[in-house]
């Protein structure tokens, strides 16, 4: 085995991840954690300044419930999410992160954000639930709560740690293994609880940025399936893992539609000048009842401007110069105050990127467009896995405790593994979270972790010869390379492994051209999810041939076979679900059709690590009495 320094940690409560999740489990728990003589330990594969989703900052705000100024309830809320994900959505979690979300978005003005307000002190929105901010430095904000709260508490932060496998006895997660991406030390970190909130997953598909673009997508090629690829390996049961997510987006820089549609009031257009919302809108009647009730969902906001793409009418394009002059409008009869506010909606436009893709700044500059003078392109990505977004995969986790629903088995968060809990693109079913909500679940689920340690914390039991052996195969891929890399005279073309990115490129093209990707125009159907079972399962096969020259390759190696697991538990579920819910995100050509009767119900799966099979189940959907 390759000769790794073995560090051992021990904690009470176990966050992995860094993000907005971990930023809230950090900021609660370490309160908790304090009062009780706990020890709250962090680990992110980055540095927490800048890593996960955030990491170059936000626009807006996306969940603000307004509830102190009687703008909206957390009921709206619930039947504003049930309505986008087609009725598929978990109301008790839902309700939970809503009633607490805005005390989330206070905190974040009170650390340091800049909240916009208008004349009259009232925050600035985007839409009815977003904040407009001034967002470039969002997650340093965020991030320097989160590690004050946890240096209060006398906790640790690792970074740069890449986490791995779960540490397991029985039914219950006692820790995780991770190495450094640094140096040659391999981590043992053993926990009373541990809280999983490493994201969701991207190139897990191909993306539509190949060759020169490469690496480019909606989705920072960071989160790589972690979170999905832990939660499964520790025996927790997972939901909605076909609900991934397609934006519509800047086309090739992935730049944010938001502000064009919210703020703006942009129109989307085909290349012919017909508004696909308006054109196709009969298409709507077969989708309800929630094609027809507002707002449209946004898998068939897509799912329109696709039919507009497979009739051969795109390239599609926002019009940006028409919403900047619909605007300017009102300011005709006076030529100054005109210019004036077409100089400011233009440094808005700009500003909107600049906050969160810079890459499409300079991709308009490089093309030479004016947002005021001329369209500009927009298409569907590549799908993602991003529970916390408009997608819903995730960890299946216990409701709240003062709620009479029908999903309570533990602590609030946890998941049906004891003593690991979930949060942020970590667990499902609780869509359009965003970032507030991400921080606002991982307070939620980080109280619940303290109080778990606290009632039935024990010490945690490992047996020293599984983790040998979680080490021995973390590592592998380096003493593959070593033993055989010598017997070619091309290291990369050898009969005894195969490197990360040809695993990668295979992994994609099977999700790509079988389960529904860009170049399948997001179709995919009972054969062609079965021939991708067929392929991946050499695929798995293969990933215990992969080999890593050092430590970048080995990190590689990890992040894609964390990606094959999150493909295979969404292949697999697509293959579950017989009927079409969510056209726009992907389309069951076979089973073209929704299914109210028998599909109007979460679809469950878990892989059993006692025997290594997969098992699908059904789950009723509850609403919220009266909602
Ligand atoms: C392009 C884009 C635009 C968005 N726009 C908005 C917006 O305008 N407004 C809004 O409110 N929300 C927005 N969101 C949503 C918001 O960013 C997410 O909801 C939020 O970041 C989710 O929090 P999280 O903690 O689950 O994941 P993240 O914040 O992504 O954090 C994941 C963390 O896990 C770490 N990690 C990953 N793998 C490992 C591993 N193996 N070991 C250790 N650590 C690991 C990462 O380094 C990171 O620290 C956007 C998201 C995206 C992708």
């Amino acid at each position: 085995m390759a000769n790794f320094e073995t560090v051992e940690v021990k904690t009470d409560l176990l966050i992995l991840g860094g993000g907005f999740s971990a930023c809230g489990v950090a900021t609660e728990a370490a309160y908790w954690a304090k009062k009780n003589g706990l020890k709250v330990t962090l680990v992110d594969k980055a540095a927490l300044d800048r890593s996960g989703a955030v990491a170059m900052g936000l626009s807006a705000i996306n969940q603000y419930v307004g509830i102190k100024d009687g703008e909206n309830t957390a009921e709206d809320y619930v039947r504003y999410v049930r309505q986008d994900l087609m009725g598929v959505s978990r109301e008790d979690l839902v309700y939970n992160i809503a009633r607490h979300v805005d005390s989330t978005v206070h905190l974040f003005e009170k650390w340091g954000l800049k909240i916009w307000t208008d004349e009259e002190g009232k925050y600035v929105h985007e839409g009815r639930w977003q904040l407009m901010i001034n967002g470039e430095s969002y997650k340093i904000i965020i991030a320097e709560a989160a590690k004050n709260a946890i240096a209060d508490a006398g906790g640790e932060i690792y970074e740069r740690i890449f986490i791995v496998e779960p540490l397991l006895d029985g039914n219950k997660c006692v820790g995780a293994v991770g190495f450094s991406t640094r140096e040659e030390k391999i981590y043992v970190f053993k926990a009373k609880a541990t809280v999983a909130t490493m994201g969701g997953a991207v190139h897990v598909f191909r993306p539509r940025s190949v060759g020169e673009g490469f690496g480019r997508s909606w989705y920072p090629p960071f989160n790589t399936g972690s979170s999905a690829y832990f939660t499964i390996r520790a025996g927790a049961e997972m939901t909605c893992q076909e609900v991934r997510f397609i934006p519509v987006r800047f086309k090739d820089a992935y730049g944010p539609v938001g502000a064009w549609f919210l703020l703006f009031k942009s129109r989307a257009i085909s290349a012919e000048g017909g508004e696909y919302m308006a054109v196709r809108k009969d298409e709507l009647n077969n989708w309800a009842p929630y094609g027809l009730a507002k707002p449209i969902p946004a898998n068939l906001r897509n799912y329109l401007g696709m039919l507009d793409v497979d009739a051969g009418l795109g390239p599609l394009y926002m019009e940006t110069s028409e919403a900047i002059a619909n605007i300017a409008q009102a300011y005709k009869d006076d030529p100054k105050a005109f210019k004036k506010k077409m100089k400011e909606l233009e440094a808005e436009a700009w500003e909107d990127f600049l906050d969160m893709t810079i890459s499409q700044a300079h991709l308009w500059a490089a093309q030479n467009v004016k947002p005021e003078e001329k369209h500009s392109e927009i298409a569907a990505c590549e799908p993602y896995f991003i529970g916390s977004h408009s997608g819903a995969s995730g960890a299946w986790v216990s409701g709240p405790e003062d709620m009479d629903t029908p999903y309570k088995w533990g602590y609030n968060n946890m998941t049906t593994v004891e003593g690991l809990f979930a949060a942020g693109d970590a667990s499902g079913a609780s869509s359009h979270k965003f970032s507030s909500g991400s921080h606002a679940e991982g307070r939620i689920a980080g109280k619940a972790a303290i109080k778990y340690i606290v009632e039935k914390g024990a010490e945690p039991n490992l047996d020293a010869a599984k983790v040998d052996a979680v080490k021995a195969k973390i590592l592998a891929p380096l003493d593959r390379y070593k033993e055989f890399c010598k017997l070619t005279t091309a290291p990369e073309i050898n009969p005894n492994y195969l490197l990360w990115r040809q695993f990668m490129d295979r992994l994609q093209k099977i999700m790509d051209e079988y389960a529904g990707g860009v170049t399948a125009a997001f179709k995919t159907s009972k054969s062609n999810l079965e021939r991708a079972m067929e392929l991946l399962a050499f695929l798995k096969e293969d990933s215990e041939k992969l080999a890593a020259a050092d430590i970048y390759s080995l990190e590689r190696c990890w992040e894609n076979i964390q990606r094959m697991w999150q493909g295979e538990a969404h292949v697999r579920t697509m293959l579950f679900r017989e009927e079409t819910r969510w056209p726009g995100y992907y389309f069951r050509a076979d089973t073209p059709k929704m299914d109210e009767q028998n599909w109007h119900c979460f679809a469950n799966c878990r892989w059993n690590p006692a025997n290594g099979e997969w098992e699908m189940s059904k789950k009723d959907i509850w609403n919220i009495p009266g909602v």
